[in-house]
């Protein structure tokens, strides 16, 4: 068990990538506090599947001016987090010359504004004690951008900026924060892509499969445990090859 006495924060842990890192840090002994617009349905069967060590949060990310005292709330509740998983995304893809300033703000507001507002929040707390890892999750279009996608790729560049700058800032008090650049992974948010582009994308993968959620959070694990202790302000490409 590779995260015994550790309490995590997951944000974006009702489906998808996020639900399958509060599955495995879960399974590893953390004990988890995960964050969801809504709870999810089979809240109950999860969190007797994780012995009890399962809490949830509902809050919308979108509302900013009210994300730092619920996060407070939990950390009071919790008693501090060992570890921090900024997860929760969404994309609104259009192409550029499209795309309203609207849409581009919502996503740059829930990709990256509520990462820098947890993270401060969390942060603080992690410094104090001198210890924590605090995991942004990025994507490969952030790395190497996306037609279609200049507000997703934005935020996601700028979650990397984010992560090396507060690993600057947090190593001297042993708090590592490091991202992880995701490939395609098959979850909701690329269910909704057409056969087409989901076919051309499936070519472009020399490991010739679509990511698992589970791919993702082996690499959570990694950087949530000790096996990371001298890692810090990286960025893990997971994407089956894509773009080595
Ligand atoms: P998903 O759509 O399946 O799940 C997104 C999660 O974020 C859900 O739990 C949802 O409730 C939560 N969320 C969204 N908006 C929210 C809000 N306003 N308030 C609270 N919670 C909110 O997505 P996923 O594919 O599991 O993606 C998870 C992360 O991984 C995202 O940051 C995404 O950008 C990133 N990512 C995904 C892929 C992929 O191929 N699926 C690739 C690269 C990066």
């Amino acid at each position: 068990m590779k995260l015994e006495n550790k309490k995590a924060l997951i944000t974006g842990a009702s489906r998808g990538i996020g639900k399958a890192i509060a599955e495995r840090f879960t399974a590893e002994g953390a004990e988890v506090w995960g964050l969801s617009t809504r709870e999810p349905e089979d809240l109950p069967s999860r969190a007797e599947k994780a012995g009890g060590k399962l809490h949830w949060i509902s809050a919308d990310l979108g509302e900013l001016e009210t994300l730092e005292p619920i996060i407070e709330k939990a950390l009071k509740e919790s008693g501090g987090f060992d570890i921090l998983v900024n997860n929760a995304g969404i994309t609104r893809d259009n192409l550029s010359f499209r795309m309203g300033l609207e849409d581009f703000r919502k996503v740059l507001d829930i990709n990256l504004s509520t990462a820098f507002i947890i993270a401060r929040t969390v942060g603080r707390d992690m410094i104090r004690k001198k210890a924590g890892s605090i995991i942004n999750m990025s994507s490969v279009s952030g790395l190497h951008g996306n037609g279609g996608q200049a507000n997703y790729a934005a935020s996601k560049a700028a979650l990397v900026g984010l992560s090396k700058s507060l690993a600057r800032e947090t190593a001297s008090r042993n708090v590592r924060v490091n991202a992880i650049a995701p490939g395609f992974v098959t979850t909701d948010m690329t269910a909704v892509l057409p056969d087409k582009v989901k076919e051309t994308m499936l070519e472009q993968i020399p490991l010739k499969r679509m990511g698992m959620p589970e791919d993702i959070a082996a690499a959570a694990l990694f950087f949530a445990s000790d096996d990371s202790a001298y890692i810090t302000g990286q960025v893990l490409t997971v994407d089956g090859g894509m773009f080595m």
